[in-house]
């Protein structure tokens, strides 16, 4: 019998990997994680955790700004944004030794270095050899950066996180999740931004109806939006960075961010030494159990490219560790999975979009509300709600739901839960709402929309 340095050995410490790592060890593997940055990967060190810090401070500009219309007499104080950005540093500083604790208190061993694979049950770290009966690879993505002139001139989201000074002017170029956030994030914290987009509305694959009012939303911030655009070319002049459009118009600022989507962090781990194969994307290919073209070893997370959102690479980390550890047999439904953007308001959405339920089913009812908040009423901000239900109409199941507005990804969490469960309009309709609440809208719309389909 072959004898291993270890049951798993876990490249990459991000969230699906620490997962794996952690519960796998809990069933009695013998487990490494090797990992070359901070614990935490992406969403702890560059991703999801500092956005959402630097969102709630955009949040305050316009608690600020409302508090007036309340009585508040005080104007909007200054902000000062090396407090933010070191403060955000000690949490995730804090967040980073929250994981390292969790995983030394499982008995995972951590290796600090960077992995390549040399074998089916090799791996390498600096020169340092380890054997594994399996390898997962969980090493993520990072930011796209098109080989354009003088796009090395611009940053990428890993850079906006510890940015010196806050520019005067920015350009935001995409139209995706980070480039929504992000420009909204420097709108609210009073940075003159603009946005650059090849699409005609930003959010692709999102309902039309949000993408709609998040477009009013980003204008009424104050985000300057150049649609139907490409930047062809970066070109620096002092301190400003000017970007070159298709259409022959140019944009400034002193800071320009990319922000045109992640690729699979693939390139550099050795992947052909033990026979894992890629997509054309560069991302790798892995079976329903996640294994990859060699059967010892596995991937999970951004770096296959499925659904790239921390709560999945959490679940795709927990089927993975059930399957080979707990002898039950499990694999991920990708079907329904909710998500948010943090946009100002923030937009929380889960099922199908209003195009894609009429694409899938024959006849579908769609009920919206569109409407100024009670709080916004009295703070005088031009923060607008707007909410749809899609109703599969011969089941009655409800098949999409959809909401910018206040505490919109909150809200959306627990119609999730109840999306899954099934629920039908009639379930809705019977549910007694909580008052005054926006999210009593979705069990109070009672005439569907008129809808030719
Ligand atoms: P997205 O895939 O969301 O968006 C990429 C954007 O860049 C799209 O608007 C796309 O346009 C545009 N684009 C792509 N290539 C080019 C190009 N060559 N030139 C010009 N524009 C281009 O990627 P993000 O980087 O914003 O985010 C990556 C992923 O991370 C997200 O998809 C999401 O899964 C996750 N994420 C989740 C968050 C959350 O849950 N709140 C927050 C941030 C990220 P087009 O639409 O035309 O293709």
């Amino acid at each position: 019998m072959t004898s291993f340095d270890y049951d798993l050995l876990v490249i990459g410490a991000g969230s699906g990997g620490v997962r794996a790592a952690r519960i796998a060890a809990g069933y009695g593997a013998k487990v490494a994680i090797v990992e070359y940055r901070e614990l935490g990967g992406t969403c702890v060190n560059l991703g999801c955790i500092p956005k959402k810090i630097f969102s709630y401070a955009a949040n305050f500009r316009y608690e600020f700004e409302g508090a007036k219309g309340f009585g508040w007499a005080s104007e909007v104080p200054a902000f000062a944004w090396p407090t933010l950005r070191e403060n955000k540093n000690a949490e995730i500083a804090r967040l980073n030794g929250i994981y390292e604790r969790l995983l030394s208190g499982a008995g995972v061993e951590i290796v600090q270095g960077r992995a390549q694979l040399i074998g089916p049950h090799a791996v390498e770290v600096d020169g340092k050899s380890f054997s594994a009966e399996r390898i997962l690879i969980a090493v993520g993505g990072r930011p796209n950066r098109p080989d354009q002139p003088g796009f090395d001139l611009a940053i990428t989201s890993d850079q906006a996180f510890h940015l010196e000074t806050l520019p005067k002017r920015a350009v935001v170029v995409g139209g995706g999740y980070i480039a929504v956030e992000f420009a909204g994030i420097f709108a609210a914290l009073g940075v003159d931004t603009t946005l650059v987009h090849r699409g005609a509305r930003v959010l692709r694959g999102f309902d039309e109806d949000i993408r709609t009012h998040l477009t009013e939303s980003l204008e009424h911030q104050g985000v300057k939006l150049h649609l139907n655009r490409t930047v062809d070319r970066i070109e620096r002049n002092g301190h400003t960075l000017r970007a070159d459009t298709s259409t022959g118009e140019s944009v400034e600022g002193e800071l320009i961010l990319l922000a045109v989507g992640r690729v699979p962090n693939t390139d550099t781990l050795g992947v052909d030494r033990a026979g894992v194969e890629l997509d054309d994307r560069g991302a790798i290919k892995v079976d329903e159990y996640f294994r990859t073209t060699c059967d010892s070893v596995y991937a999970l997370g951004d770096v296959i490219n499925r659904v790239t959102l921390t709560p999945v690479a959490i679940h795709e980390a927990m089927a993975f560790v059930r399957t080979q550890f707990a002898d039950t047999s499990q694999v991920v439904d990708y079907d329904v999975i909710p998500s948010a953007v943090f946009s100002h308001p923030p937009i929380g959405t889960v099922g199908l979009s209003e195009l894609q339920a009429v694409d899938k089913y024959d006849k579908i009812d769609v009920y919206e509300s569109a409407f100024r908040p009670l709080k916004h009423t009295i703070s005088g901000l031009e923060h607008r709600s707007y909410m749809k239900l899609i109703v599969h109409r011969s089941t009655d199941r409800v098949v999409g739901m959809h909401m910018i507005g206040d505490d919109a990804p909150e809200i959306m969490q627990g119609f999730a839960a109840a999306i899954k469960a099934g629920v039908t309009k009639a379930v809705l309709d019977s549910t007694i709402g909580i008052h005054p609440t926006a999210a009593e809208e979705f069990v109070t719309m009672r005439i569907p929309r008129a809808s030719d389909s």
